[in-house]
């Protein structure tokens, strides 16, 4: 390849957690002191090397510089710019402190409360929410920074430093309404000029400026402050790529083509029409098209993207670079470290390494023809080809049966009110009837009999009688409690979207394919590479036992297929409704199979209800549609004398409030201690007719509550919610909780019930 006709090619960033996740242990280890500062510094620089050498290795021309991070990139950006709430101390831009607005800290005895975590746009990934305050004067404070911008220069002088917009920043920021955020522009803009000088004194000749919100519904004042704000940090001599992704641009096309700026990129996913990007960009502007979708584990259709790059191409030539659609930081590092996966499954993954040639090759077919790679197109449309029939990729049987679906009613067959009654008659439970989420301590012994078991140390008999003397002490402890509904503790789960893609067919695990969740903690999602089918009940016999070993009802304990689906990585070829539906089949029959098993009450767990609706609000109503559907499919055939309970934690109702109502779930149970109640005024407001559960302690601390804390709040709902609807729980699953906490907690709750249904009755 020759010089004139490489096309530039880069990433918005890439995963920072490193190869078999080195920086988190390295953090913890740092954490627990037993790390050196000096050590951590090591082992995150070389991290930072390799992901150069990684670049130059795949021809990559511009590699990012900046997006790394110790714990989060949002909160490396409110360091640099003394954007840190007084509460703690010092606004310093060092790695201290950025652990310190992580984790918290505690000093002379009082907890100083990190910063609040939230979904990064609708990733897994969570960021820092910027708390600010209106005296706090901006000011750069980039040592840090500029050190990782000359640490890269060195290695390869065309890395592109990676900022945070100043607006996405502001726009992500709590603290100040939107006045208070938007008059903060002015003097960040100045700041971002200031950095952007200090960076060209380095040799810096483009940066990357990410301003991801553009892709939302954003407010009119939101969207006059790009173009002043734009001009204001503009640097003779520096070129600034503007990045959008996680969606289309769509009203926002003209703005983003027009502000002062030398570049925009594009996620070339979701965008239908790019030629129509590249007629709204001016003459000297290059189009930035991130073609591979920078979230997708799936090796992509190299042929297919470089037709649909080929006009482009044409059009811009030069002024076309290409990309992945957004930060590789959503990713798992390299897709070569799954040496379990069979060769079917890997020969298709595609994790951040892979990306980076799958760009080169695109790079290459666009400039020296396709027929220059034609032997890397047919390598990826055979391995496609080769997964595509891999039986259980497609099940006929299954696909009629799901088209049916749609056709089927999916309402239960009485209303609630009968099927209040019906279930009442059935369980007799007293007023303000008291339950649990359904997790009980995952206690050092319990995981150590689940890692025997599947390590064949010991045997199914042997691991049978070990999970069945625990759900026997967890009946015990919850009778001798007094709870009324009881749960038999999900001590043979180790997560409880694992536990049933374990169980079914379509569903892969993975040794590497780590994904950085927040700071150091990362998570692995399970792979749905085939239909999903249930081939034999789940959760049967753990709960008939259960069941049997008390005259009271104990929950049937099932994640809801909307949470299965987003806490997975899913196949490209399905749309996900169909996924979902599948998901929500395979739980239909486990449904019916545990009310033929005399199980009365089951809860199908949706904590991610929420989390699944799109970023832009037109998106919003097709969505929920296809979710309230699949999980009432799950659902439907249930006796009316079945009680249906769902669970949703870290939610709000407001905004979806009638399609929770529409799930018709006969009891819901939701987090609310930290609202102070809050959270039950949707239901409230709009007169919510099923039962609710609000929670009443919030079990992310470990403090024990008091009979004095959780009366008032259980007063609070009653206010809101008529005594006949309510029920009272703690806010989520006790699994993280010791046995020593759990006990007292659980006995304050069920004090304070047996307190107020006595005044009731
Ligand atoms: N049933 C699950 C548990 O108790 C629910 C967990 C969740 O809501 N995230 O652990
Ligand atoms: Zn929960």
């Amino acid at each position: 390849m020759t010089q004139s006709t490489q096309m530039t090619t880069h990433t918005l960033g890439f995963p920072r957690i490193g190869e078999r996740r080195v920086l988190k242990w390295a953090l913890e280890s740092y954490w627990r002191g037993t790390l050196s500062a000096a050590e951590l510094q090591a082992t995150a620089k070389s991290n930072r090397s390799q992901i150069l050498h990684d670049h130059a290795q795949a021809n990559i021309t511009r590699p990012p510089v900046g997006d790394f991070s110790f714990y989060d990139h949002i909160a490396d950006t409110a360091l640099m710019f003394g954007q840190v709430p007084s509460r703690f101390g010092s606004t310093a831009n060092t790695l201290e402190n950025l652990f310190t607005l992580g984790r918290g800290k505690n000093i002379d005895g009082h907890n100083i409360a990190p910063l609040a975590m939230k979904k990064w746009f609708n990733s897994n990934y969570h960021y820092l929410v910027p708390e600010l305050e209106a005296d706090q004067a901006v000011r750069l404070d980039a040592d840090r920074y500029l050190d990782l911008v000359r640490e890269a220069l060195a290695i390869n002088p065309q890395a592109k430093p990676v900022l945070v917009g100043p607006l996405t920043f502001l726009y992500l920021s709590r603290g100040l309404d939107e006045a208070g955020r938007l008059a903060k522009a002015d003097a960040l803009a100045a700041a971002y000029h200031q950095l952007l000088s200090e960076l060209k004194t380095l040799g810096v000749t483009w940066v990357q400026i990410d301003e991801p919100i553009l892709t939302l519904d954003l407010p009119t004042a939101w969207l006059q402050a790009f173009e002043p704000t734009y001009h204001r940090l503009k640097v003779a001599g520096i070129k600034l790529l503007l990045t959008t992704y996680f969606g289309e641009l769509n009203g926002n096309v003209a703005l983003a083509a027009s502000l002062p700026v030398d570049g925009l990129h594009i996620d070339a996913t979701v965008t239908s029409d790019l030629i129509a990007v590249a007629d709204r960009l001016p003459d000297y502007k290059v189009l930035s098209v991130g073609i591979i979708d920078g979230r997708s584990i799936w090796r992509a259709d190299l042929a297919t993207l470089l037709q649909r790059l080929t006009p482009v191409y044409a059009r811009l030539q030069e002024r076309l670079w290409l990309a992945p659609s957004c930060s590789l930081l959503h990713l798992p590092v390299d897709a070569d470290f799954e040496t379990k996966t069979p060769d079917f499954l890997r020969n298709n993954l595609s994790y951040a390494r892979q990306k980076l040639g799958e760009l080169a090759i695109l790079a290459r077919g666009l400039t020296e023809g396709a027929a220059a790679v034609a032997a890397e197109l047919a390598q990826a449309t055979a391995a496609r080809a080769e997964l595509d029939h891999q039986p259980g990729r497609v099940n006929p049987v299954l696909r009629a049966h799901i088209e049916t679906l749609t056709a089927r009613p999916s309402n239960r067959a009485e209303p609630f009110v009968a099927r209040a009654a019906a279930q009442q008659a059935r369980f007799n439970l007293p007023l303000l009837p008291t339950t649990t989420i359904g997790s009980f301590p995952q206690t050092h012994e319990i995981r150590a009999a689940r890692k025997a078991f599947k390590n064949k140390e010991i045997s199914a008999d042997q691991y049978e009688a070990s999970m069945k003397a625990e759900i026997k002490h967890v009946i015990q402890i919850q009778e001798k409690i007094g709870l009324d509904a009881l749960v038999h503790g999900e001590a043979e789960r180790n997560d409880m979207v694992e536990y049933f893609g374990e169980q079914l067919d379509g569903f892969a695990f993975t040794q590497e394919g780590w994904v950085q969740s927040y700071g150091s903690r990362c998570v692995k999602p399970p792979i749905i590479w085939g239909d999903v089918h249930r081939a034999k009940p789940m959760t049967v016999a753990w709960s008939a036992y259960a069941q049997s070993l008390s005259q009271l009802p104990v929950k049937g304990m099932l994640t809801g297929p909307v949470t299965i689906l987003f806490w997975s990585f899913v196949r490209d070829d399905l749309p996900r409704e169909a996924i979902c539906y599948q998901i929500a089949e395979a739980l239909r029959q486990e449904v019916n199979d545990l009310a033929a098993a005399g199980i009365g009450m089951i809860q199908v767990d949706e904590p991610a209800f929420r989390e699944g609706l799109p970023l832009r609000k037109k998106d919003w109503a097709p969505y929920l549609a296809w979710a309230v559907r699949a999980f009432k499919h799950s659902v439907a055939d249930a006796p009316s004398d079945v009680q249906i309970h769902t669970h949703m934690c870290y939610s709000e109702f407001n905004d979806i409030i009638e399609s929770i109502a529409a799930l018709d779930a006969d009891v819901i149970t939701i987090e609310t201690t930290r609202s102070n109640m809050k959270l039950l005024d949707a239901f409230a407001q709009f007169a919510y007719p099923n039962a609710i559960g609000p929670g009443i302690y919030d079990i992310h601390a470990p403090q024990i509550p008091t009979v004095e804390e959780i009366e008032p709040r259980v007063k609070l709902a009653m206010e809101k919610i008529p005594a006949e609807r309510l029920w009272i729980n703690p806010d989520c699953g006790l699994k993280t909780r010791t046995w020593t906490e759990v006990i007292p907690s659980l006995e304050a709750m069920v004090a304070v019930a047996l307190k107020l249904r006595k005044a009731l009755n």
